[in-house]
């Protein structure tokens, strides 16, 4: 399978990849990294890594590129953006696989990635056809203005594990109708599915005769990602990681006055009123707390229920819990498979312990899985767990986001004391409520600002599950970045106002005489 796969993605005859790895006895040497299955902990392939010397090679080859892609007009660079979508329907189901095995996410949810950096595709197509400025009316006689969008340049697009293609698909498709070239630095827990990615788009851009339009640079944070941030030859650094990531990459690209684009973390939470449909709802919090393990930025890792229906919703949650099905995420019918590693098991198991500690009670789950089967054996799975909040309402390790399927109960007596729970922690991404009153869903969306503090706010729709076509991203610690949709592009290009006189008389603005 893992073979079959990565031959048909050109990956077995990579110069950058070694599938010659067995087990534990592959040694990791210094310019190479293990890419882990983390159903199995045991190597799927070896990637050699980029030293500094191949960081300043490849940063030139895109900034050359550049000057020459930006000529080239913008529904041309659209067609080249359409052929790589179609390119990515070819491989739909290969791609995504590789995905599941390499960071864990179950079969259909990594076919649904790929399926979302096509969707961006298509929406990018369309975007290359309306990079609008606008006319202004000058208040000089014979003179007009208009403002105009350019390619910016060589844009760095840093991405997290858990999405390790479709954040670049947000980015990469969007810069490439903008005129702009990408350079991708890939986290170390999913080489392979950047360098499938990228291999694509590149050998799609390369037969329409664009060379260096897409490239990666794989290696270490200290080597390659400080010489990225650091770099002002990036115009613009897009980073999507922990909040932890984003407070020193966002600092470092200020210092020297770059843009950057910041999507970080989340702690996300669902509020349910009385009024309900419960069904809907309680589908909705399994779907968003258990989908991906937990690991989507947009899981739901806090309920606000109404307290007159807490105890009947928390049964039947956990009985919905307790019939997840755990295990190999290539499997059809798996639900939920395996965290990225141990050090996220261990943050699951201290965040189980710390919420003990903290006066709550663990109604399912809160420990790891040891008895998996087989192979499995040596998988990184836990068990969803479901966290019953203390009356007081307050729990300190419920304010943090721990990257793991734990979801805190909470309960309110009014809206506003929910949608203020809802706001009170540091991080803004998503949000949702479940309700049948439109009073009740229009305060959680009130126009003053007064409802929910996210990026994203969700009626009667859990916290996960974005599509493209909407500007996706969140306010406060989550850096406050917008990708993939409506005026998102804007990013990606710089804005130049042009004023244009037209007649023989000097005219200055504010009526100035200067004669
Ligand atoms: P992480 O912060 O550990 O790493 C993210 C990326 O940043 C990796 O590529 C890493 O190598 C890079 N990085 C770290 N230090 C760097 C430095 N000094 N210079 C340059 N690059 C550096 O995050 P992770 O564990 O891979 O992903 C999980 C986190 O990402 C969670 O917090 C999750 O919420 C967040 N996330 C957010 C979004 C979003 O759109 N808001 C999407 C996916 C994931």
């Amino acid at each position: 399978m893992t073979h079959a796969l990565l031959t048909k993605l050109g990956l077995d005859n990579h110069p950058r990849v070694i599938t010659d790895v067995r087990g534990d006895e592959t040694p990791e040497k210094d310019n190479v990294i293990l890419s882990m299955n983390p159903a199995t902990g045991k190597p799927i392939a070896g990637v050699t890594l980029d030293s500094k010397e191949d960081y300043e090679r490849i940063t030139a080859q895109a900034a050359e590129a550049f000057k020459e892609f930006r000529k080239i007009p913008a529904p041309k660079r659209g067609e080249l953006v359409r052929r790589i979508g179609n390119a990515y329907r070819d491989v739909l189901e290969e791609l995504g696989s590789l995905e599941t095995l390499e960071m864990g996410k179950i079969k259909a949810e990594g076919i649904g990635e790929v399926q979302e950096t096509i969707d961006i595709a298509d929406f990018a197509v369309g975007q290359s056809r309306q990079l609008w400025g606008k006319t202004m009316p000058s208040e000089r006689p014979e003179h007009a203005m208009k403002e105009q969008w350019l390619p910016l340049g060589p844009v760095g697009i840093i991405t997290a594990f858990n999405f390790p293609n479709a954040v670049w698909g947000w980015n990469a498709m969007l810069a490439a109708v903008c005129g702009d070239t990408c350079v991708w630095k890939p986290s170390l827990m999913a080489p392979l599915t950047c360098i499938a990615t990228n291999e694509i788009a590149q050998r799609v851009a390369s037969e329409m005769g664009y060379e260096n339009i897409f490239q990666y640079v794989i290696g270490t944070d200290d080597i390659v990602g400080e010489s990225m941030i650091n770099d002002k030859r990036y115009p613009l650094i897009s980073a999507t990681g922990s909040c932890r990531m984003g407070r020193h990459v966002g600092a470092t690209v200020a210092k020297r006055l770059g843009k950057c684009l910041l999507e970080l973390g989340g702690n996300n939470a669902v509020i349910i009123t009385e009024d309900a449909n419960l069904d809907l709802a309680l589908k909705s919090t399994v779907f968003g707390s258990v989908g991906t393990a937990g690991q989507r930025c947009t899981t739901s890792r806090r309920l606000i229920i109404h307290e007159s229906i807490a105890d009947d919703f928390c049964d039947k949650l956990v009985k919905a819990y307790e019939t997840v099905k755990i295990g190999d995420p290539l499997e059809d019918g798996v639900l939920m498979g395996p965290l990225i590693n141990e050090q996220s098991v261990q943050a699951y198991e201290h965040a189980v312990k710390s919420a003990k500690e903290q006066g709550a009670t663990v109604l399912t789950g809160g420990e790891r899985i040891t008895d998996m089967p087989g192979e499995l054996a040596g998988g990184h799975f836990v068990k969803p767990t479901i966290i019953r909040v203390p009356s007081s309402n307050e729990l300190p390790i419920a304010m943090e986001e721990t990257f793991a399927p734990i979801l805190y109960v909470f309960t309110f007596k009014t809206l506003e004391e929910a949608i203020d729970m809802q706001n009170s922690v540091d991080q803004g991404l998503s949000s949702a409520i479940f309700t049948g009153a439109s009073n009740s869903a229009q305060r959680f969306l009130d126009p003053s600002g007064a409802g929910s503090d996210c990026g994203l706010a969700y009626v009667n729709l859990g916290t996960s599950g974005a599509e493209i076509g909407g500007a996706f991203g969140g306010e406060k610690d989550t850096g406050g970045g917008r990708e993939s949709g409506s005026d998102a592009w804007k990013a990606y290009m710089r804005r130049q106002t042009c004023t244009i006189g037209f007649g023989d008389t000097l005219a200055l603005a504010q009526g100035i005489k200067f004669e």
